[in-house]
């Protein structure tokens, strides 16, 4: 077998095993650049891809590859800036591993009612097994289950309220998708409380309100949005109550959702009001620390990446506002790394975070990094800071007084002081011949500010650990 035919049977194992643009995004432009005595040197295009490969791919790599041949007793990783494209070296994984889009399968769940409703199953990315639990939401997730097992006898209404990203619309997805597996007989709508009352408005101008009663008539379980935005609209208020009472009397389930619980909802129909009161009412609130952590390992689990436990750690402790938002930071970094085939790192993801999520709240955070790394210059440190800033080295030593200048230079004043230990004088030398005194008055300001501004101290931890400072 030649070099390249071996390479492409190695690679074609791996992709047995593993998601396919994981398998492209790092196998891309490699080659085998020789194999004797039982040793594969495998040649990579990029510097960082070897350490990535070391620690993520070198055990598989081997495993698979002594599959293909028992010979090779070990793999090594060269890295050739020659590899790429159109090297005649490198087999186009493209073209001989082609993406083969899933066909679309017809839901055999689907069911359509003369009336023109339709039962389906929902997005299937939500179960009621992979929603995470902690305290904040567990007693939502079990009433969910329970209504997922026995639909209309205990819970009924189910209202679950709590803020934007923190997982109604999971659990009202998963709990529907639950019920109609136990029983595809069922005739499950959801609804957004948006489509609801697009559909009274219609009715209204078509003069049918029969319509919609009718609608509704074959439907067993109605699960309906984020309720509260049928606040101030009284047509869609009491064709809504009149819709639930129906169903509700002739022993049909319905699932609500809400940002806030029902006596806040400024119902004009007090009715509706006591209806709601009359279920089971939970609600769901941020998770905590450890089971925001388990989210983020779970998520990369399952888009089958592998990022750095301390950055994980960083995003869990500092994204507190939604679980939308910390998905959101993952998925970003997911998508950075693809693209650029950069691995996240805490500094990537703080700049991130600070870029997108202006919102998110920021509390402190020590990063520790076991491997001391010393001889940390002010030049490094001037680096690290400008990099981080995104200022230009040229504008710290200058005289700008701009804002965007005066933090990252106080900054680096401070780190001087602080981690490298220089003195006044040596810090306001190197720092564009400033003098002392402006130096120690930059320090104070920082270490002031550090005792109330999260955000600050949120930069400057990711700044230390990504320079190496302790
Ligand atoms: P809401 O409807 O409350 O605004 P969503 O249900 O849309 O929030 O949730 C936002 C995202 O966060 C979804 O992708 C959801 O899967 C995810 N999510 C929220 N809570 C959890 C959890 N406890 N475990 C796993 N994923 C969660
Ligand atoms: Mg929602």
């Amino acid at each position: 077998m030649n070099l390249k035919d071996l390479w492409l049977a190695i690679v074609g194992k791996l992709l047995e095993e593993f998601e396919r643009a994981q398998i492209i995004t790092w196998f891309k432009n490699t080659a085998v650049l020789s194999f004797e005595d039982g040793v594969l040197n495998v040649g990579l295009p990029l510097p960082f891809f070897l350490n990535w490969h070391i620690t993520h791919f070198s055990k598989i790599t081997l495993e698979a590859a002594q599959k293909v041949d028992p010979k090779i007793k070990k793999i090594t990783y060269q890295v050739d800036i020659a590899l790429g494209e159109a090297d005649s070296r490198v087999i186009d994984l493209l073209k001989h591993f082609p993406d083969k889009k899933p066909r679309k399968l017809p839901n055999k769940n689907e069911k359509r009612s003369e009336e023109g409703i339709i039962s389906k199953m929902f997005n299937p990315k939500y179960t009621l097994e992979n929603f995470i639990t902690s305290p904040e939401n567990r007693l939502a997730h079990a009433a969910c289950q329970n209504v997922a097992k026995y639909p209309a006898e205990n819970y009924n209404p189910l209202f679950i309220y709590g803020g934007v990203g923190l997982g109604k619309t999971h659990l009202l997805q998963a709990t529907g998708n639950e019920i109609m597996r136990n029983d595809p007989s069922n005739f499950i709508v959801y609804t957004t409380t948006e489509g609801f009352v697009n559909e009274v408005v219609d009715a209204i101008q078509a003069r049918n309100m029969n319509h919609i009663r009718n609608k509704y008539r074959k439907v067993t379980v109605l699960i309906i949005d984020d309720i509260q935005f049928i606040a101030n609209k009284d047509r869609t208020q009491e064709e809504f109550f009149h819709t639930f009472n129906s169903l509700y009397e002739s022993g049909k389930q319905i699932i609500i959702s809400s940002d806030r619980p029902p006596h806040e909802l400024a119902l004009l129909n007090e009715r509706l009001v006591s209806r709601f009161q009359s279920g089971m009412i939970v609600d769901v609130q941020m998770p905590d620390y450890e089971t925001r952590l388990a989210i983020l390992q779970y998520k990369c689990q399952e888009a089958q990446v592998f990022i750095n436990q301390e950055v994980l750690e960083f995003i869990a402790f500092n994204v507190t506002s939604s679980v939308r938002a910390l998905e959101g930071i993952l998925k970003q970094s997911i998508a950075k790394y693809e693209l650029e085939h950069t691995a996240p790192t805490v500094k990537s993801v703080a700049k991130m975070m600070k870029q997108t999520q202006k919102e998110v709240k920021m509390i402190g955070f020590v990063v520790q990094d076991p491997a001391p790394r010393s001889a940390v210059t002010i030049d490094s440190l001037i680096d690290s800071v400008t990099e981080y800033f995104t200022v230009p080295k040229s504008d710290i030593v200058g005289d700008s007084r701009t804002r965007d200048c005066m933090v990252p230079r106080q900054v680096i004043m401070y780190l001087a002081k602080t981690k490298l230990h220089m003195s006044l004088a040596k810090i306001g030398q190197l720092i564009g011949n400033r003098n002392h005194t402006t130096v120690m008055h930059s320090v104070k300001r920082i270490s002031d500010q550090l005792k109330n501004d999260r955000q600050l101290l949120c930069d400057i931890n990711a700044i230390t650990k990504e320079a190496g400072i302790h």
